[in-house]
């Protein structure tokens, strides 16, 4: 994740702090090299590394905290504000009619990223559309379609016609019924002014309401050209940064952000249609600073339980999180992950899971495989349902008829129920972390 090694370098330094109630000079100097190798490293550019660090260190001098206020909050909540500040809001997207052109250098993820959004838009009840107007890159044709039709979105292309203003020109017309167009355009392996041409053509007859740069996360200080480029012949309003889960730098983006006096507006995590989170400022930096980021979670949750297609009155999320977790809230429990995406990931965004606990998990926690899976399903169809309900009741000799029945061994139900307890845990903490009170005393 983007500035990652700033969330674990800082939260070490922070900790430092604890059970101090007023800051020396020493103590700020030391966050604020902290702060600047960390922004440094993950290819933040000079002056704008130097422009916060100073922001920080002045406020940190100067303001009073509040009376009994711990050091480690007060500092922290200036870091947190002058973040806020530098990254800013997250690019304007209403949900309703628009047209959003993508611009970009070869290979920054424009393709994936307009299938993507399209995607994206689609959860949110609009119908979206892709225009692939990239007639440069062989096989871009193809990925579009590919990818449009996993996203189940409307998708205009032609890969005999190598004019893209026109391609663009009857994209609009043949997907006039989408309400949501989304131009993805050709990329050149360098900035030229050939490229520049193309995509100025491109951008007189869409006339998009929204202009977005696709950055690769791992670009480094390219990106300041690149961004001041390609402002100054579309206008960008804002940045989708890509492969976050690749790299942990970023910075690049930031600078590019900057430089173009925009916003960012998706962040993407992989390869898949699903694999995009729309850029929240706030839960962004809570996340980064190891807090946890509680409204993504909720959104990667919700979505998770509509393509987990369970019925409502089935089962229901709100009654893990109160009651009783039981092995039929396990299994749904993880259909739901598998959906959601990587279990690590989810991790990151669960507080006080971000910041080392877990690295402490056994491996086994995070490996909930579809193999895993379709054993333990097995499994419990060898269960009655009060041993489902209740599995603290299982003893030996259940183990062993629930294994012949199922024609697994012992020691296969002995790791689900291992699972089981594991996830248990888990789910406890959750419930014991209170949701956002836990956020406000950070905060604080
Ligand atoms: P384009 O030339 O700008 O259209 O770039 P593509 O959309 O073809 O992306 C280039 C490569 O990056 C492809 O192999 C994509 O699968 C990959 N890619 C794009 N976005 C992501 C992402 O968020 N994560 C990962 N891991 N790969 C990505």
């Amino acid at each position: 994740m983007v500035l990652d090694d700033l969330g674990s370098s800082l939260r070490g330094t922070l900790d430092k702090l604890r059970g101090k109630s007023r800051l020396s000079e020493e103590d700020i100097e030391e966050i604020v090299k902290e702060i600047q190798r960390s922004l440094l490293s993950a290819d933040v550019d000079v002056s704008l590394v130097m422009e916060l660090s100073d922001n920080i260190k002045e406020r940190a001098l100067e303001e009073e905290p509040p009376a009994g206020t711990p050091a480690r909050d007060f500092v922290l909540r200036i870091v947190y504000e002058e973040l806020v500040d530098l990254i800013g809001e997250s690019t304007e997207l209403p949900l309703e009619e628009q047209t959003i052109l993508l611009a970009g250098l070869q290979g920054s993820g424009k393709t994936t990223s307009a299938a993507k959004m399209a995607w994206w838009f689609s959860t949110k009840g609009l119908r979206p559309a892709v225009i692939q107007t990239d007639t440069f890159r062989p096989g871009a044709y193809e990925q579009a379609k590919e990818m449009t039709e996993r996203a189940e979105v409307d998708f205009y292309g032609n890969p005999d016609n190598d004019d893209p203003v026109e391609i663009a020109r009857n994209g609009l017309e043949e997907t006039s019924e989408a309400d949501v167009h989304i131009v993805d355009t050709a990329g050149r392996h360098a900035l030229e002014d050939e490229l520049i041409d193309e995509i100025e053509d491109i951008e007189d007859v869409v006339e998009p309401d929204t202009s977005l740069l696709v950055l690769d996360a791992a670009i480094g200080q390219g990106a300041k050209d690149q961004a001041q480029q390609f402002d100054e012949s579309i206008g960008i309003d804002g940045v989708v940064i890509t492969k976050l889960d690749g790299t942990a730098k970023g910075g690049g983006a930031l600078t590019a952000v900057d430089q173009t006096d925009s916003s960012i507006a998706f962040l993407g995590t992989g390869e898949e249609v699903q694999d995009i989170e729309r850029f929240e400022p706030d839960g962004f930096i809570s996340r980064l600073l190891g807090m946890g980021d509680l409204s993504q979670l909720a959104e990667r949750v919700e979505r998770a339980m509509e393509q987990t297609e369970i019925e409502e009155d089935d089962w229901d999320p709100e009654d893990m999180l109160q009651g009783q977790f039981t092995l039929n809230d396990m299994q749904k429990q993880m259909e739901a992950m598998n959906n959601m995406g990587p279990l690590d990931q989810v991790m990151d965004m669960i507080p006080g899971f971000g910041g080392g606990i877990k690295d402490q998990l056994p491996d086994d926690a995070m490996d909930v495989t579809q193999q895993r899976m379709r054993t333990f399903s097995v499994i419990m169809d060898s269960m009655t349902e009060a041993e489902k309900e209740y599995p603290k009741a299982i003893g030996a000799s259940q183990i062993e008829r629930i294994a012949r029945g199922s024609g697994t061994s012992e020691e296969q139900v002995r790791e689900l129920l291992e699972q089981y307890k594991m996830m248990e845990k888990t789910i406890k903490q959750f419930q014991g972390m209170g949701s956002d009170k836990e956020m406000q005393r950070m905060m604080q």
